[in-house]
């Protein structure tokens, strides 16, 4: 079917399309809500939705909580199978007043579609039902087995999915369903229209809270000032040696499996327009790599938060008992997140004085970076459909931020991943007049169509 044809019969559908999207605009599946009837309602849709798109086998999984969709059609041993993953939660429409319109209503303006979740990530979910129920009242043929996970909590920690891959007595048994050769994570995003992009890689995330203990209680700063260790000098001390001027991480083994590859084709940010953007006079960053490199592709350690003492009004002239820094970390090729983490311990360890004793959490099991095999044969067939749908020539894009779930997935499956994702980056996604393009919507589906039927 030619990319005209594809374009007449969305046409010709576009009304139905907007209805139906509007539906599940309209269902405030807000993840960290507890709200079962917003989430029966929109898994009823979409079971319906999926049956009239062809696929004949949905398994609503709602043993971890919510309900995980999963569907596929018949398998084929001879075909390669793909597994389309989206999510159907949204973050919270708050603060309302911020909104031009109604977050929960569908609005179209000046070609652009507005409301909670149509970037992030509905209307990309929406149109993987809708590629695929063309792709059969057209009668194409498939070149792919087709299996498909809708989330319910991506925005919350993806609970009920990583519950699923802890659950021991079942995870061979969900490795088996959602098995396959190529996943394609449907929640992913692009430059612009004048600058199409595919994004080859998302960093991984480990997350850790350090609490550095002194003396067993607050002691009289003149008492015992001049004599007693002071556990936050000690964190400040520590901490401010982890970086050296070039911003360099000097915990050892910090680099450990990280390439040293340099990426030209990346696009670097304008360092005037990023100073203009934050209202500072300069900015820091690893020497010998660029401002795009160092927020996409290069690890990072951040302290996100240092407590301890007192921090109330006026003063308290105390030593304090304890000092606690919240730290992050983005991680990059295969850095793996308890082996950073036990770097970070092995530094306090090694580094800490007699005066004081330490401890460090893990917030979670953090998760790896995830990048895309730029040069598998499923990656190229991507961009060049990509490339003919917008009509330009596709831009590597890198993702600075975490998919936690997607590096679980792929951990999980084995499977190589592409990110696909058509909302731009100024789509406002989780903040107020979140914004998709009724092009994005024509070109989301268009693109699928090709993908699932050629070779
Ligand atoms: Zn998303």
């Amino acid at each position: 079917m030619s990319n005209t044809d594809i374009d007449s019969q969305i046409e010709l559908n576009i009304n139905k399309y907007i209805s139906e999207l509007s539906k599940l605009i309209e269902s405030k599946t807000i993840a960290i809500d507890d709200n079962k009837p917003e989430f029966n309602e929109a898994t009823e849709y979409l079971k319906n939705l999926l049956t009239s798109s062809g696929i004949n086998d949905i398994k609503i999984i709602n043993e971890f909580g919510n309900q995980i969709i999963f569907a596929q059609n018949n398998i084929d041993k001879n075909l390669k199978t793909v597994l389309l993953y989206a999510h159907y939660d949204v973050q919270p429409a708050e603060p309302l007043n911020l909104w031009n319109s109604d977050p929960f209503k569908l609005t179209i303006k000046d070609n652009y579609l507005f409301g909670r979740g149509v970037a992030d990530d509905k209307t990309l979910l929406y149109s993987i039902i809708k590629a695929l129920e063309l792709i059969k009242n057209n009668k194409l043929n498939l070149n792919y087995n087709i299996k498909i996970v809708f989330e319910p909590s991506e925005e919350s920690s993806s609970i009920e999915l990583n519950k699923l891959f802890k659950d021991e007595n079942n995870l061979q048994k969900y490795k088996d369903l959602f098995k396959c050769d190529v996943l394609l994570a449907c929640d992913s995003d692009m430059i612009s229209e004048e600058k199409p992009s595919i994004s080859t890689s998302v960093r991984g995330i480990l997350a850790t809270e350090v609490t550095i203990f002194g003396p067993n209680r607050d002691l009289h700063s003149g008492s015992y000032g001049g004599v007693v260790g002071n556990p936050i000098t000690e964190m400040c001390r520590l901490l401010d040696n982890i970086h050296d001027l070039d911003n360099k991480i000097k915990i050892h083994g910090f680099y450990d499996n990280v390439n040293n590859f340099n990426e030209d084709e990346l696009i670097d940010i304008d360092l005037e327009d990023l100073k203009k953007d934050i209202e500072v006079d300069d900015v820091i960053y690893e020497k010998g790599y660029t401002l795009k490199q160092c927020c996409t592709t290069r690890p990072t350690f951040e302290i996100n938060g240092i407590y301890g003492g007192y921090n109330g009004k006026g003063s308290k002239t105390i030593i304090p008992n304890y000092c606690v820094a919240k730290i992050s970390c983005r991680l990059v090729d295969n850095q793996v997140p308890y082996e950073i983490f036990n770097k970070i311990q092995e530094y306090f360890k090694n580094n800490i004085r007699k005066a004081f004793k330490f401890k460090i959490d893990r917030n979670d099991e953090g998760s790896m970076a995830v990048n895309s095999n730029t040069n598998s044969n499923e990656f190229r067939k991507i961009v060049n459909i990509l490339s003919d749908v917008y009509n330009k020539k596709i831009v590597f894009d890198k993702v600075g931020g975490s998919i936690p779930i997607i590096s679980k997935f792929k951990e999980v499956l084995g499977c190589d991943v592409i990110f696909v994702g058509f909302a731009y980056n100024n789509c406002n996604c989780h903040g107020p007049n979140e914004n998709y393009s009724l092009q994005s919507l024509k070109n989301g589906i268009k693109t699928l169509v090709n993908y699932l039927t050629t070779n």
